[in-house]
């Protein structure tokens, strides 16, 4: 039961700890929230690191609430403060300075960290991984006209680098391993065009080949060629950190296991955005959703559960990325069923459906914006569709829910 002696503990300042705070606050929560983040900065919103701190002509950090905002909201915040220990029968954490905090509830917002690569750094070169706001604006001081700036990694974060570095007048290229760029997404049709749009401007993509070391100047591939670099940035994926979790007995294949209410194993103990493992229908597996809506909206469901109201938090993932001026959305598992396009691939608009038997169970709107709430919907309600009606292309999407 939440009262007003309930004392929140949340650990990991991200997006979705901060949304967490203000959501437990909107849903009348009036007990003590301390809201713990091991960075130096206030919460902030990611999406950000990879666009407008690289992209703008100057870098202006955005933050969920300033210094204020959290007073304002009787938020206890503390930055700068890792959370080393926690002990689930004195319900308390514990930070590496040996600060403890003990807690009714605990919400764990830990998020992820990038997967590493020691074999390049190993060699002469510095290595960037892009996560968090100091990588970004170190990042953005690299992205000098001229310098050659390898990407290894063809995934969201490598493209949206890539395209950033390009308009910064840089020499890019990306190396991916697997045959296709954007191979997460699972779509033929997506990772061609990616490529056809990144090639288009000025990036060399090498797909199938990999890493095998760093020379004095670049990296030897797989194939034995060398890529010259002076900005080398790694995007190879995220882990989920669960250190807090495993100390509390929390378990998960990949991230810390939640029902639809954000609930773990432990009375009182909740986890919520990118560290949160939950079961996805569309995929049919659990998963964790390493995505801003996701951040935002399973938190603010969790902080609602947390404060005594009933929410069931089960959207389907959704995300979206800018790259060179195009916006791509992605819902569902576009990798799941038979792709449909629609529109224009070779103009940068089109929309596709991955239809499964006769549902929708993914999809994605480059460009076309207005197609992702009708695409979500599909995804959502497992309506059966005509894939005669989904090739016409008179046929408006929209009927698609009626029909
Ligand atoms: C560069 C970049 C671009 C992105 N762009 C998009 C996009 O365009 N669209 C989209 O949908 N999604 C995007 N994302 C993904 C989105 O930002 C994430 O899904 C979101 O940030 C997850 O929020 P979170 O709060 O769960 O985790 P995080 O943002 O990882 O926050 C977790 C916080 O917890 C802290 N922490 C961890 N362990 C401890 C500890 N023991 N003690 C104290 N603090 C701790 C971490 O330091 C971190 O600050 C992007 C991500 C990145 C990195």
């Amino acid at each position: 039961m939440n009262t007003s002696k309930t004392r929140v503990v949340i650990v990991g300042a991200g997006q979705a700890g901060g949304r967490a705070a203000e959501a437990l606050r909107a849903a009348g929560h009036t007990g003590p929230i301390t809201l713990i983040g091991e960075e130096v900065h206030l919460p902030y919103e990611r999406p950000q690191l990879s666009k407008a701190i690289l992209l703008d002509s100057e870098p202006n950090p955005a933050f969920i609430r300033n210094a204020n905002g959290w007073a304002e909201l009787d938020v206890k915040l503390s930055t700068s403060s890792r959370a080393v220990a926690a002990d689930v029968n004195r319900r308390e954490i514990g930070l590496k300075d040996g600060k403890t905090f003990a807690f009714d509830q605990l919400l764990l917002a830990t998020g992820t960290r990038p997967r590493r690569m020691p074999e390049l750094e190993r060699g002469p070169l510095p290595v960037n991984y892009l996560r968090c706001m100091d990588d970004a604006l170190a990042l953005r001081s690299a992205l000098q006209p001229g310098k050659n700036v390898v990407l290894v990694g063809g995934g969201v974060i490598g493209l949206e680098v890539a395209s950033a570095a390009i308009a910064r007048g840089c020499h890019v290229t990306v190396i991916e391993k697997a045959a296709t760029v954007l191979p997460q997404v699972g779509s033929a049709v997506l990772s061609r065009y990616a490529e056809t749009l990144h090639t288009a401007k000025g990036v060399c993509i090498r797909c199938g080949v990999s890493v095998k070391r760093a020379t004095a100047d670049g990296i030897e591939l797989s194939d034995g060629t060398v890529v010259l670099a002076d900005v080398i940035l790694v995007g190879i994926g995220v882990e989920a950190s669960v250190e807090i979790a495993q100390q509390l007995g929390l378990k998960g294949q990949q991230g810390i296991k939640v029902d639809t209410s954000g609930a773990t194993g432990i009375d009182g103990v909740y986890a919520a955005g990118d560290v949160a493992e939950q079961w996805s229908p569309c995929h049919g597996r659990w998963m964790r959703l390493e995505n801003w809506a996701n951040a935002q909206n399973q938190a603010i469901a969790t902080a609602k559960n947390m404060s005594g109201e009933t929410t069931v938090y089960e959207a389907p993932p959704w995300f979206w990325t800018d790259q060179h001026g195009i916006n791509i959305q992605i819902v569902g598992h576009p990798g799941a069923g038979e792709e449909i396009v629609r529109g224009d691939v070779a103009g940068g608009r089109f929309t596709t459906l991955s239809v499964r038997d006769g549902e929708v169970v993914g999809g994605i709107a480059a460009n076309t914006a207005r197609d992702m709430s009708v695409l979500r919907r599909l995804v959502v309600s497992r309506k059966r569709v005509s894939r005669d009606d989904l090739e016409n292309p008179h046929f408006e999407l929209k009927r698609s829910l009626v029909s």
